[in-house]
């Protein structure tokens, strides 16, 4: 695995690895109550789950009549530690069946499939955001170096590539005849849209993944103004507070402060896309006399972000607040320095010897969940002290270094200098912040309050989870959990 300047095993491929037992079939669900009476042209319109259903990962569904047949998402399921990723279950056999083909956003839980179809019988488009196309190419690369051609090979990502069409918010698309499309700002990551499908007048919002938060960013999820038929919601959160993004921000900021202040080094093992950029704006904000070194992919993610900092894509605050400080990006100021090539000849020296420097600095760095990364080399000396803080800002999935750390495990093996493994002790102080990439459970309410589905579906979550939802929503509507492979009748 390399390890070298962010292109190792980086977190977005990470994102969301909540493992959760797909199997327990205890959830409330009642097929029969959720179909609908709709004028349709070519039999029942339904739908079926080949993963994201009743689980979070590997985000895919077919919508289809006798005619028409619609992929949306194509995720690849990340699994805990060393263990490989996990395609859809039972898509790649109806690949050559479909017509078209849809993603909400980048994460490779939806994305990390998609190159696959092309391989397998498919000649269609494929409909994403125009900033969701720059960020999956950077994904894909990254997922051919960690897994090699095991779902899909090189030539397929051109092809993927190659047939992308790329689409602006409230835009309108016909993707087969009779189907359009159209994305709405999911407030999640960068060019992440929530999906309203009209089949033949037949209204299907589904969700991707949200968030309600109010981040530098985004200001929370943006609601169609329209009544929809069918809303399919994930439902990452369950019933789970969220702390508001003001107060884990105070805290960050607060303990932050307070460790360069005495003197002592701060690091944030950080996912390269989202996080990363949300945790600059905010450092860059309010920390103006220490050095914020950025590492890993965040450098390729940030600079990937600052093409589309405009109305189109970002939300008012940080706009006024580039306007009113008449800069160009948040990520660059005097005091935010990249490790790369272009500033300093040898990196890995570089890191090497910030490690050994008794200096209050800022490290954020690939990657979020502390697997082998630039991070391992800024550990190996700085977290055997204890007056570092190493601030956790992310989920760390079982099997992970990360939620080793967490738990309190002391001695780690890091892997440094090309690869050469390093036992270390973990001495320095360890803190989790509490920030969320995906909606409050009153975020799925004020949706559904606003877009009045007939019925609902919920996705990318763990029983659990949908069935704390399906007790605190339920208002007339039992909402449907989809499990794998299992079809729905939306209307017939
Ligand atoms: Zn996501
Ligand atoms: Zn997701």
């Amino acid at each position: 695995m390399i390890i070298e300047d962010g292109v190792g095993r980086d977190d977005e491929l990470h994102h969301e690895v909540i493992t959760m037992n797909t199997n327990d079939t205890t959830s409330t669900n009642s097929t029969n109550s959720a179909t609908q009476t709709f004028e349709t042209r070519n039999g029942p319109i339904t739908i079926t789950g080949y993963g994201a259903s009743s689980e979070v990962g590997r985000s895919a569904f077919i919508i289809e009549d006798s005619k028409r047949k619609i992929l949306v998402e194509g995720g690849l399921k990340i699994m805990p530690g060393d263990e490989l990723t996990l395609a859809p279950d039972g898509l790649k056999q109806r690949i050559h069946e479909l017509n078209a083909a849809v993603l909400s956003h980048a994460h490779v839980d939806h994305s990390g499939y998609l190159p696959a179809l092309y391989e397998n019988g498919y000649f269609g488009k494929l409909y994403m955001t125009t900033p969701t196309l720059d960020i999956v190419q950077v994904l894909w690369a990254d997922h051919l170096k960690i897994e090699g051609s095991r779902h899909w090979s090189p030539a397929g990502m051109e092809r993927a590539i190659d047939n992308t069409v790329t689409m602006k918010y409230h835009t309108k698309k016909e993707i087969v005849e009779g189907v359009t499309i159209e994305f709405f700002n999911a407030g999640h990551i960068l060019g992440s849209g929530m999906i309203l499908i009209d089949w033949d007048g037949f209204l299907i919002l589904f969700t991707g993944d949200i968030n309600d938060n109010q981040t530098p960013l985004f200001e929370g999820f943006e609601i169609p103004d329209v009544e929809v038929d069918v809303l399919i919601s994930e439902s990452t959160n369950g019933c789970r507070h969220v702390t508001p993004r003001e107060e884990v921000n105070t805290d960050f900021i607060q303990e932050i402060k307070n460790t360069l202040d005495k003197g002592h080094k701060v690091i944030i093992p950080c996912f390269a896309l989202g996080r990363s950029q949300e945790l600059l704006t905010v450092l860059t904000k309010h920390i103006k006399d220490y050095p914020i070194y950025v590492d890993g992919m965040i450098r390729t993610m940030n600079a990937l972000t600052e093409k589309y900092l405009n109305p189109n894509w970002i939300d008012e605050p940080l706009l006024n607040r580039m306007r009113e400080e008449g800069i160009f990006s948040p990520f660059r100021y005097e005091n935010v320095i990249e490790i790369s090539p272009e500033n300093f000849d040898r990196t890995h020296d570089f890191r090497r010897y910030l490690g050994q420097l008794d200096e209050p600095v800022i490290i954020l760095t690939t990657s979020g969940m502390m697997e082998p990364s630039p991070l391992h080399s800024h550990l190996r000396f700085s977290a055997r002290k204890p007056e570092t803080l190493i601030a956790v800002v992310g989920y760390q999935a079982e099997g992970t270094k990360g939620r080793a750390i967490l738990e309190g495990q002391r001695k780690i093996t890091l892997s440094v200098d090309w690869n050469r493994e390093e036992e270390v002790e973990i001495k320095a102080r360890v803190m989790r912040f509490h920030y969320s990439g995906h909606t409050s459970a009153d975020g799925i309410k004020d949706l559904i309050d606003a877009v009045k589905p007939k019925q609902i579906y919920f996705i990318h979550g763990g029983v659990e989870e949908q069935d704390d939802l399906r007790q605190k929503l339920s208002n007339g509507i039992v909402p449907v959990s989809l499990e794998i492979g299992k079809t729905e009748i939306l209307a017939q």
